[in-house]
This record gives structure tokens, sequence and C-alpha cells, in this order.
């Protein structure tokens, strides 16, 4: 097979970048997480603070059995799929190997493309640029709305109608708007209790 099948498979992937580090936001807050950061991403988030992720020509695309071995290296046994848009590839092959090698599975996707994988937590992180797949729905676990603009509160209040009963629901201040939104995004939260608050604690800790 060539790279294009053996990605088109799962077997092989593009990866940007694979790092050790602790988990800044949603449910597995100030859990220490191995990140593996897949290239390629279609969505177009307006204000995405990883823009180089969106090419993935740019990046060097590993067999799986080398992405796991270096996840190896390192302590912790929680993995965290990221992107870019991770579900643009099958992720049943990557995942099926960590679980094999005793890690928990976590991934954090837009849903923008039918899910893949073997995950043991599904942060779901809708955005307007491109329609979730009908697959996310039933598949998340976390509901993790990135507040932008105020027209997000209603956005969020449409997938939190979308999504299966046991799913956490979670408002998060884009980075560069907390200030302005901190204080409407409590409100919101304390009026529907539903809805927690998830900060990005990385960035106030100056991790990755
Ligand atoms: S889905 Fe994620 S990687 Fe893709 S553009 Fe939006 S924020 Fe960036």
């Amino acid at each position: 097979m060539n790279t294009k099948e053996l990605v088109a498979k799962g077997l092989e992937l593009p990866l940007m970048e694979a790092f050790y580090t602790i988990q800044g936001e949603g449910r597995f807050t100030g859990y220490p997480a191995y990140f593996i950061r897949l290239g390629g991403c279609d969505v177009g988030c307006v204000w995405c603070d990883v823009k180089e992720s969106w090419d993935s020509g740019k990046w060097p695309v590993l067999a799986i059995e080398k992405i796991v071995e270096d996840a190896l290296a390192f302590p912790g046994r929680l993995v965290v799929i990221t992107g870019g848009e991770p579900l643009m590839y099958d992720l049943g092959p990557l995942t099926a190997l960590l679980k094999s090698k005793g890690f928990t599975t976590n991934i954090e996707t837009s849903g923008a493309h039918p899910f893949s994988g073997d995950f043991d937590w599904v942060c779901f992180s809708p955005k307007k640029f491109k329609k979730p797949h009908p697959s996310i729905y039933q598949q998340a676990d976390e509901l993790k709305v990135v507040v932008f603009h105020q027209s997000d509160f209603a956005f969020a209040e449409e997938h939190a109608e979308l999504v299966n009963s046991n799913c956490e629901q979670r408002l998060q201040p884009e980075w560069s708007k907390a200030e302005k939104f901190i204080p409407v995004i409590i409100d919101f939260a304390k009026n529907r209790p539903k809805w927690k608050i998830s900060l990005q604690t990385h960035k106030f800790m100056d991790i990755p």
C-alpha cells in the first residue's frame, strides 16, 4: 500500500506534534496527558490558534506504531487526540493500539466528519464554520462550546438539544475574548446550571 492508502485506512497519520503536558480545559482539566495533534483541518474557525495545522501536507506521516511508541516514553497513560480535526481520519487502528498498551483515550473534535475510534471520553466542540456530522451527537460525553460572540450562547443551546442526555455541557471563553465574556458566561451558567465553565488553564500556566 502507498502512503495515501495507509492514511485512508488509519494505519499512518499526519502528525503535527505530540507532547506530554497537563490537560488545560474541559472535564480532564489538570490531568497529565500526552497530546497527539494530527495535521489537517477543513473547518476554518476565524479565531483558530493552530492555523498551521490546517494543511495536512505540511506534516510528516507516521505509522501508528511509531506514534504509540513515542507516547509510551512518558509515564502518563491518558492520551488526548486532537488537531486540526482528528476525525478527518479513521481513528480505529490508532485507538485500538493505544488501548492495547493501557492508554485511556480522549478526543477533542469539532465533529465535522464521521465518528471513528474507540474513545473513553469524547469532547465535542462544534464550530459554526462547518456543520457537525450527525454521528457525533450520540458519542459526545462532553459538549464544549467556545464563546467568541454573543450569538454563541444560542448556538450552545441548539447543540445541547441534540446531544445525548448524559453529555456534560461546558462553555469556554475564547482566550482573546475572555475578559469580555467571563462575566456573561458566569451569569449564563448560574441561570442555566446544566452548563459549567471551562477555562483554558494551560494558558494561565503558560504550558502547551
Ligand atoms: S476545528 Fe479546531 S483546528 Fe480546525 S479551524 Fe477550528 S479551532 Fe482550528
